[in-house]
Order: C-alpha cells, then structure tokens, then sequence
C-alpha cells in the first residue's frame, strides 16, 4: 500500500490487488516504529496517522520474578521518543485513502492474484486473478509482489527460498483490560513458556509463544489447560483467563524467517515479507516492508513514470540496497530464537517466572545499552528518505 501510494503519487499508473474484502485481520501486528514515523512525516501523513486511536511506548519492559526491566528505550531518541502501537487496518485504510486522492490509482479489493502471466520472450508481463465476478487478467509493466511470507507469486516464479527456520509460533487471543491493570507492553518469560502482552488501550492482545508445530498437541487439551499455563503470567489476577471462552478465540500465527536469493527475474520484483519473511521478534516485519517500499519507489519510480521501456536490470537495485538490512535484523533475530526462545521453550516443565540473568540487570542500569534495541529496530539501518512520490 505504501509503495502504490509513492509511485501513484508520483505519476505512476497503479493497480494494487488486496485478495480480503478489508484489512480487519488482528495478526498483522501494530508496532509503527520511528522509522515509519518518519516516512509519514516526510510524505506529510503523520497528523492524520497520529489522530488514529493509538498508544505511545516509550519503553517495553520484560518481566521477571525479581522485577521488571525496561530493555527497549526510546526516552532521548530524536525526532520520535516512542514507539506507536495503532491498528494495522486503520493505518492501512489511512494510507488508501491518501492513495485514492490520485486519479491513477485503483484499489481492487477481493481480488486475489493466483498466478503469473508471461510475454512471448518469458518476461513477466502481468498476473491471472480472481475476483468477484470471477477470473481474469492484469497486464502490467512491471508486477511488485508485495503478498507476504505465504507468497504465490514466489513459488509461481520457482524462485529459490534461503529458509533459516524458527522453534516457535504464536497463540494470538484477547483480554480484557481494566483500568487498574498496568499499562506497559511487556513480555513475561517463564520455564517453558513466554507471554507478550501488547496493551491495546480497552483490552490485551496477548501472544503466547509455543514450540513450532505444537499447535495441535495444545489444542488436544481442554481449553481449561491452556488457561491454567497462562494465568500464572499475568500481572493481575489469574481470573482473568476465563474471559476466553473457547478455542476459537484463540489464533495460531505461523513464524518464519526466511529470504529469497533473488528478488527479481525480468518485469517481477519482491519486497516485504515475500522477499524475506520476519520474525515478530523486534515487532518490526511491517516497519522494514516500508522500507522496503520507498526504497523501491526511489530507485524505481522515476523509470516506472517514464515513457520508456522497463530496463529489468535495474530491478536488481532494490536487492542490492535493502539486502543488508534485511540480513542484519534477520540475523539479530536468529540469535534472539536460538539462544533465548528456544532453549526457553525446550523446558517442557512449566515453571515460575524467570529470574532476570544478574549480566541483564547490570546491562539495563545504562541508557545506552537500553537505547540499542530502540535504535536497532526503532530507527533501523540504512534508514530510506522518501525522494520519489512525496507529494501528489
Ligand atoms: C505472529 C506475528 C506477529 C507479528 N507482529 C509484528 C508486529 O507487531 N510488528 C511488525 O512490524 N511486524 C510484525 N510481524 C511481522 C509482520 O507481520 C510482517 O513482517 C509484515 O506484515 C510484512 O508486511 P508485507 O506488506 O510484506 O506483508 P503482509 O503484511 O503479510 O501483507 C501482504 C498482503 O497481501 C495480501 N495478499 C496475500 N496474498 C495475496 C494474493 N495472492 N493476492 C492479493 N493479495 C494477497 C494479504 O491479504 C496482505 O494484505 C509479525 C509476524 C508474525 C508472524
């Protein structure tokens, strides 16, 4: 959305195909990061993203039985000391509807792409989809998969996939929230299991992580069992678990991390989770696929605003300069799954709440190690200004 937003502002015919009716869908995460702040500074979007329904974090907190501590901090970072947690639809809808405002852009939504359509030289010249009046074609100039880490279109391309694996996926449920409870996003790591709580203002969207694949060995049990592993986490009282009445409210959410050797063949380019799917680690998969997307408007919206013919050796460019940030951030996170989360969720007793490692405790004391998380997925690296389709 963001890309078709950029490239149609800046002249560029866009069509974007959306295959849900609305972006109402809860798992796609929340966490606007200053990174993505700043983009809706520049592309004059900030106001009206920050008069959406949202919560500022200035820190997140991990916590442990011996107390809490605040590992991620924004307090001192300029131009944005906080983190913003908004609704992914509503933030979604906000940058359609700026996309609207340009006569040469159309959102087709209920319109799933199903396959690749190719010229007579086997360069990708469109997509088949469907809607609701059934099948069709889009021919286009150049196809920018954007459909995330299920991707079609990658497997429609036989493009070679660089899978790195994770040890775990995430039950996704709701809470409700009280006036008393805290009001701090944090994370409670426990023996064999860790509870993040995302404070969404009127309730909690909890993630509950499990080891991958074990999703059907935890629904086996009665929902009361699930209830009985959680509730000892929470930071109010325990009762509060019965609020969830039954296994659908409960959603599973498939984690993964892997990336694509190549991010293009000629008149096809991935970006965002279909080019190199994220972990939630971070909560910043949706801030680097808007990276992703300004990168790609700089380096390939004056070409697409042309008259000219597509020169798909550019294509590569996008690859080339958002290759090692991706690689850096998914780097981060195979640490983070292989040192913390696995060997936490291979202790198949459930046990109390962790005490905080005493390396931990003594590191936090220092803003400047508190800054690092904030600084490495809050601001990112190679960080992209907005050069093409600022303005309409
Ligand atoms: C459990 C979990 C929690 C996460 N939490 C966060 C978080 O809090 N913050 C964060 O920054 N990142 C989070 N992430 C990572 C984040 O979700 C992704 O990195 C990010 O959404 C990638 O954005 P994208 O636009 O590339 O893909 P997506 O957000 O997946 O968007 C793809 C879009 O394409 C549509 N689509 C798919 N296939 C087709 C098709 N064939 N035709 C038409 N449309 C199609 C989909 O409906 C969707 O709207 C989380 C990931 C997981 C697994």
């Amino acid at each position: 959305m963001m890309l078709g937003l950029l490239l149609a502002r800046g002249g560029v015919d866009v069509v974007v195909l959306e295959k849900h009716g609305d972006f109402l869908r809860d798992f796609r995460g929340d966490t606007v990061h200053p990174s993505t702040l700043d983009i809706l500074r520049q592309i004059g979007l900030l106001d009206a993203f920050l008069r959406i329904p949202h919560r500022r974090e200035q820190t997140i907190a991990i916590r442990f039985a011996d107390g809490t501590i605040d590992l991620g901090d924004f307090r001192g970072l300029q131009p944005f000391d906080y983190l913003a947690l908004a609704p992914q639809w509503d933030f979604l809808d906000l940058l359609a509807d700026a996309a609207r405002a340009c006569p040469n852009f159309s959102l087709r939504m209920r319109s799933e792409a199903t396959g690749l359509l190719h010229d007579a030289n086997g360069r990708v010249s469109g997509v088949q989809a469907h809607d609701v009046d059934g099948e069709l074609e889009i021919n286009a100039d150049l196809v920018i998969a954007c459909d995330g880490r299920g991707s079609i279109l990658r497997d429609a391309a036989g493009l070679a996939v660089e899978t790195f694996g994770a040890p775990m996926d995430v039950l996704w449920f709701r809470l409700p929230r009280l006036a008393t409870d805290p009001d701090q996003t944090q994370g409670i790591p426990a023996r064999g299991r860790l509870l993040v709580m995302l404070d969404r203002n009127d309730y909690w969207q909890c993630a509950y992580l499990i080891a991958k694949g074990s999703d059907a060995l935890v629904r086996a049990h009665p929902l009361q069992t699930f209830r009985d592993l959680v509730a000892p986490l929470l930071p109010f009282a325990p009762a509060r678990m019965d609020a969830l009445q039954g296994w659908s409210e409960v959603k599973t959410l498939e984690v993964r991390i892997d990336r694509l050797q190549r991010w293009n063949v000629p008149g096809l380019l991935f970006i965002g989770d279909a080019a190199h799917a994220m972990s939630p680690i971070g909560g910043v998969g949706i801030n680097l696929a808007i990276q992703d997307a300004v990168a790609t408007a700089n380096l390939l919206g004056p070409m697409l605003a042309g008259t000219a013919a597509i020169d798909d050796t550019q294509l590569a460019r996008v690859q080339h300069r958002r290759l090692w940030p991706t690689q850096v951030i998914q780097g981060v996170q195979r640490i983070a799954q292989a040192r913390v989360i696995a060997p936490l969720l291979d202790n198949t007793a459930a046990g109390g709440l962790l005490r905080a490692p005493a390396l931990l405790r003594f590191a936090s004391r220092f803003l400047a190690f508190r800054h690092l998380p904030a600084r490495l997925f809050g601001y990112g690296i190679r960080r992209e200004r907005v050069q093409f389709g600022a303005r309409g």
